[in-house]
């Protein structure tokens, strides 16, 4: 049987409605959640990526502004500016986009925004958090996959996730994220020998590796849960994720699709997540 496709777009309307509530709710009370977004140097996909982060915002009523600089920027001009966003009591969610020009540090700038306003939730202490399991701003890409999951009341706890990927803003969160949520957790990367005889003793399989058609029908458990995290353009210029998605779908009990799949979830968690620093985290 044809597994049920989780349509990432549709979740994320869903999401933006309710959210666009909760939003005007707050509003009443006087609240505004801001995002200010900075985007250093002119690569014409990052300027994509920031721009469909301000149109988010604005459809959820979230006011959002974009800081231009130019690729010359130094680091402490950069760690300056960050310092002056994080005591501006306006802005609640700050977010730098990446990649950086080289000589710009990305970890200092990561560790430099104040974690009440980490909204991408990479800062060492909100890591820290996740991983404790304290309230925190989970990182956009693993809290997208952990709701698409949860949005089909997909079981979690005690089955066997194997993730594919172990970089630090998809592959090991995710991880972690369904760790917590009582997960046996495999990881896969580069390195692991003989990966087939893993993904195909996954449950769930998270494939997050940035390469097409990395992942055929042939590797998967029957029944498998199928999350497809990568974006790759093929010569014909369309989008396809790493999993042969027409075969895998013959095969899998659920399945996301690229384009319309995590894609779309990801910037919808960066608006929960501000939506979140303006009401401030428990401890
Ligand atoms: P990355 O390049 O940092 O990590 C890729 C991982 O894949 C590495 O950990 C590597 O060890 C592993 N890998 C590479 N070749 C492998 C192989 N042959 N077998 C097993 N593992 C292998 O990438 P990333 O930033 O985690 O992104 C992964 C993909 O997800 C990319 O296509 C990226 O564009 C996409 N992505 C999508 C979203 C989204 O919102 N949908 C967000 C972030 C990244």
């Amino acid at each position: 049987m044809s597994a049920e496709v989780i349509n990432g777009k549709e979740l994320a309307a869903e999401l933006k409605l309710a959210m666009k509530e909760e939003v005007s709710e707050l509003k009443e009370k006087g609240l505004t959640p801001h995002l200010t977004v900075v985007l250093v140097g002119d690569d014409p996909a990052s300027k994509s990526y920031v721009n469909g982060k301000k149109k988010a915002s604005k459809e959820t009523g979230i006011s959002s502004d974009i800081i231009e600089l130019p690729t010359s920027t130094t680091e402490t001009e950069l760690l300056q500016l960050i310092d002056k966003l994080n005591h501006d009591q306006a802005i609640h969610g700050i977010l730098v986009q990446l990649p950086l020009p080289e000589h710009i540090k990305e970890q200092s700038v990561i560790e430099a925004i104040d974690p009440q306003k980490d909204v991408d939730g990479f800062h060492p202490i909100n890591i820290g958090r996740m991983m404790a399991g304290k309230d925190t701003f989970l990182p956009c890409t693993p809290f997208g996959i952990i709701t698409m999951l949860k949005s089909r009341d997909i079981q979690i706890e005690g089955r066997h996730a194997v993730i594919i990927g172990r970089s630090n803003i998809v592959g090991k969160p995710v991880g972690q994220l369904l760790l917590n949520e009582n997960a046996t957790v495999t990881y896969c990367h580069s390195r692991t020998k003989g990966l087939q005889s893993f993904t195909k003793n996954a449950d769930i399989l998270i494939v997050a590796v940035g390469k097409a058609n990395a992942i055929h029908a042939e590797d998967i458990k029957e029944d498998a849960v199928v999350i497809d995290v990568g974006i790759n353009r093929v010569e014909d210029g369309t989008l396809t994720g790493d999993v042969d998605f027409e075969q895998a779908k013959e095969k899998a009990s659920y399945i996301t699709p690229v384009p319309r799949g995590v894609g779309p979830m990801t910037i919808t968690m960066l608006l929960k997540n501000t939506i979140k620093a303006a009401k401030g985290l428990e401890n």
